[in-house]
C-alpha cells in the first residue's frame, strides 16, 4: 500500500509505505532519506491503517525534524547547469547518443556535457559521470605528490559521516561528493588522507605533513567543510 502521504509543514509530500507483518507486536516507523524520501511503517496485522496513521501523527514533530534537516535533493534536468570539479557544466540530454561526453562545441569557459540514453536515466548517468571524473581527478592530484605517499588503492564511497578514510591495508577512500566542493577543499581532503599513509593518528607530525603536502590554508579548508559540508549532498 502506498496510497498514503505525509505532508510536512513546507508542503512536501512524503509517501508512506505500509508493511503488515505477522508476529509484530508494535508499530515501527522508519523515515528514509535515501535513495527515496519515504516513511516506512511496519504494523501488526490486526492494527488498522488508521490507527497506524494516528500513531504517525503523534510522531509528527520528530518526523518533520528529520525531513527538514535533510533537505530534498536537487534533481537534474536537461538544460541544468551543475558545478563540479571547479567547472560549470551545462547538461544536455541527447537520447540518440549511447554514451556521455563533453561536447566539442563547448566554447572557452563553457562546458557542455552530452548525456545519452533515456531521460529516466539522466540523473543516474550524470551521477556516474561525476563519480568517474572525480576518481580520475583524485588520481591526478595524487600523482602531484612524492610517490612515498602513494596509496596502494584509491576507492570512492558515498558516506555522510566522513570525507575520506585511510585503511591500515593502504587503501584510501573518498566521498565522491567532494566533487561539488571547491577544488582546494577537495585537494585538502586528499592531502589529509595521503598524510595518513605515514601517520595513522592526528599527531603534530601528521599535521606538519598535511601542511607540507597541501601548503597554506589547511585551517581554511577544514572550516569550509564544517560550515558547508552538508551542502555537498544536495544532488542525487
Ligand atoms: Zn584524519
Amino acid at each position: 500500500m502506498t496510497d498514503y502521504i505525509f505532508i510536512i509543514s513546507n508542503g512536501e509530500e512524503i509517501p508512506i509505505i505500509f508493511e503488515a507483518r505477522r508476529g509484530l507486536r508494535n508499530i515501527t516507523l522508519r523515515p528514509k532519506i535515501t535513495p527515496k524520501r519515504e516513511i516506512h511503517i511496519s504494523k501488526p496485522i490486526l492494527i488498522s491503517v488508521s490507527s497506524a496513521i494516528k500513531f504517525l501523527e503523534q510522531k509528527r514533530k520528530w518526523l518533520e525534524s528529520i525531513f527538514m534537516n535533510a533537505p530534498q535533493k536537487i534533481s537534474i534536468k536537461d538544460g541544468d547547469t551543475v558545478e563540479f570539479l571547479g567547472k560549470k557544466v551545462l547538461i544536455q540530454h541527447n537520447s540518440a547518443e549511447k554514451s556521455n561526453f563533453y561536447s566539442k562545441n563547448s566554447r572557452a569557459g563553457e562546458n557542455i556535457l552530452i548525456i545519452g540514453g533515456t531521460s529516466e536515466m539522466l540523473t543516474h548517468r550524470v551521477r556516474d559521470f561525476v563519480k568517474n571524473e572525480f576518481l580520475a581527478e583524485v588520481k591526478k592530484i595524487i600523482k602531484t605528490v612524492p610517490s612515498e605517499f602513494h596509496p596502494k588503492k584509491v576507492a570512492i564511497r558515498d558516506t555522510t559521516s566522513r570525507w575520506g578514510s585511510c585503511s591500515s591495508t593502504g587503501t584510501i577512500s573518498f566521498s565522491w561528493r567532494l566533487a561539488f566542493a571547491p577544488t582546494e577543499v577537495m585537494r585538502y581532503v586528499i592531502m589529509h588522507e595521503l598524510a595518513h599513509t605515514k601517520f595513522m593518528d592526528h599527531s603534530v607530525h601528521f599535521w606538519a605533513t598535511v601542511s607540507k603536502l597541501y601548503g597554506d590554508g589547511v585551517g581554511r579548508a577544514k572550516l569550509w567543510l564544517i560550515k558547508n559540508g552538508h551542502g555537498l549532498h544536495k544532488y542525487f
